[in-house]
Formats: structure tokens, C-alpha cells, sequence
């Protein structure tokens, strides 16, 4: 009895003292990117700053819960904050391109291990920092590679970059979605426009879930299930996309994406991806996917 509570106790300190490594980790990265994106408002970097104390107080011995909590508090303001200036500064560039070549990695909204249970740390760090930045890269050298083609006149090998580019492409502009349509505060259902409109086209949320949930299942190899707004018919859809740009209906604008690549769930649920796509759904992020379908509604184009 006492040599469980003696362990219980020893296995909550060191969950503490991971945790608290976790932010410093997250508070590092997060002022690095800050500064890189000369995001410098100086309120939001004296709270990293404070949250950089709290979370070394937090690896020291005697550590408590509620100190833990104290920095959990911390990190929801300190995301806040940093989402709105994000949201700021996008609205400001909102009319400035990416040039040619100059496309980045999007910080993680949110620390690695938030979405846990549902997609584990391990997978978050390789999907995000190695999959998605590859993506980055090789379209990156798509558009350089094309540019380069212009410039001299020699398109002998323009198939295979847009190849590239519609590959790469896709899996920067999914993936950059994919983590936007997720929160550690995510699941339950959406409301207002969104759910109305959901009804509208799938009579029911439950029937969307079902029928979004069996795309993703079903998606032949490799691939993406999405939630679309189509423009023209001005009804949301599900498709399915193998690969990234295979069967992918041009026109449309994702909503909401699934990735179930292998390399989104297999370290953690091996080869039942029904398992993870059951489990994603308590991480959706309803809020921010009803403001991308508000911003997406504002298109519209002639019925035929
Ligand atoms: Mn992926």
C-alpha cells in the first residue's frame, strides 16, 4: 500500500517535471519563431518570459499540482495572446503573396503532446517538424525549379515539377489546415452557420460524422477525407483525395481535413486507422473550422 502511494507520488512528480520541460521547450521555439517573423510585442514576450520562470520553478523537487496548474493557466493565455497577434499580423499581410520559393513551416498551434491522447507527442514532433517541412521544401524547389524553366526557355523536365508542385503543394496547404482544424479543447459539435448549413446538405451532424468518418476509412492507400464548400452548388460535400492532389475536385476550398497517411497514426494505433479516426473527433476544432467556412462562404459563383 505504502510503496504504491511512494510510486504513485515519484510517477506524478516526474509527469510534473516532463511537463514543465515540455513548455520550456514550447517557450523557446515559440520566441525563436517570434523573433524570426519580427512578431516582437513586448507583452506577449514578457509572458513567455514569465512562463520561461514559472516552468524552470516547476522542475525543481518539490513541485506541486497546483503549481502545474498555475502554468497550465499560463500556457492557455500565452496561446491566446500569440494566436491573436498571429491572427493580427496575418490580417495586416493579408494582401501580400508568399514569393516564389518562400514558402515556411506554420508553428504547431499548440505543444506537441496537446492533442494526447488521441495523436501521441512522438507523432506530432515527426509529422510537423519532418513531413510537413519536406513538404515545404520540395515545393519550395518546384516553383524555383519552374521559375528556372522560364528563365531559360527549357521546360524539358516541367512535368515532373508540376508534378512536385501539385504534390508538395497539396501536402503543405493540408497539412497547414490539418493542424488548424485541431484543438486540445477540440471535439463536441459545431454550431450557428456551420451546423445549420450541415444539416441543410447531410440532414443531420450525425450523418456528415458517419459519412466523413467512412470516407477517411475507406480512402484507397493513402490519402485525406475533407469537408468542402462548393462554391457553385453552394453545398458542402465529402471527398476523399488519394494521395494528396489524386482525385482532388479543383474548385473547391477544404473546410475540414483528416490526414490518414500511415505516418499520422501508425506508432500509435498501428494499422487500425478506424481507431484514430474515431478519436480525432474529440480534438476537431469547431471555432476555427466555422470561421474558415464563413471566409470561404464569401465566394460565390454563377449556378449553372
Ligand atoms: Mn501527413
Amino acid at each position: 500500500m505504502r510503496e504504491n502511494l511512494i510510486r504513485k507520488g515519484a510517477i506524478e512528480m516526474s509527469q510534473i517535471q516532463d511537463y514543465a520541460k515540455e513548455v520550456q521547450a514550447w517557450v523557446t521555439e515559440m520566441t525563436g519563431f517570434l523573433e524570426k517573423n519580427r512578431l516582437t510585442e513586448q507583452h506577449v514576450l514578457e509572458q513567455l518570459n514569465r512562463l520561461s520562470q514559472l516552468s524552470r520553478q516547476l522542475q525543481k523537487d518539490d513541485a506541486t499540482k497546483e503549481e502545474m496548474t498555475k502554468v497550465e493557466k499560463e500556457v492557455t493565455l500565452a496561446f491566446r495572446e500569440i494566436n491573436d497577434l498571429m491572427n493580427r499580423n496575418t490580417r495586416s499581410r493579408i494582401n501580400q503573396s508568399v514569393p516564389i520559393g518562400k514558402h515556411t513551416l506554420p508553428p504547431l498551434p499548440y505543444p506537441y503532446n496537446a492533442l494526447e491522447p488521441a495523436i501521441s507527442e512522438e507523432i506530432m514532433r515527426l509529422h510537423h517538424d519532418k513531413h510537413h517541412q519536406s513538404y515545404v521544401d520540395g515545393l519550395n524547389k518546384a516553383e524555383l525549379m519552374m521559375k528556372r524553366a522560364r528563365e531559360t526557355n527549357d521546360y524539358s523536365l516541367l512535368k515532373h515539377w508540376e508534378r512536385e508542385a501539385a504534390f508538395h503543394g497539396s501536402g503543405h496547404y493540408l497539412h497547414t489546415l490539418f493542424w488548424e482544424g485541431m484543438s486540445p479543447k477540440g471535439g463536441g459539435q459545431p454550431k450557428g452557420a456551420l451546423l445549420k448549413q450541415i444539416e441543410k446538405d447531410f440532414s443531420n451532424f450525425a450523418s456528415f460524422k458517419k459519412q466523413f468518418s467512412e470516407a477517411a476509412k475507406q480512402v484507397e492507400g493513402v490519402g485525406w477525407a475533407l469537408l468542402v464548400w462548393v462554391p457553385r452548388t453552394r453545398r458542402l460535400e465529402v471527398l476523399q483525395s488519394e494521395r494528396h492532389m489524386n482525385l482532388t475536385q479543383w474548385d473547391t476550398i477544404p473546410i475540414l481535413v483528416l490526414d490518414v497517411w500511415e505516418h499520422a497514426y501508425y506508432l500509435q494505433y498501428k494499422n487500425n486507422r478506424a481507431a484514430y479516426v474515431d478519436q480525432w473527433w474529440n480534438i476537431v476544432n469547431w471555432p476555427q473550422t466555422e470561421n474558415r467556412f464563413m471566409e470561404a462562404k464569401k465566394l460565390v459563383w454563377k449556378p449553372y
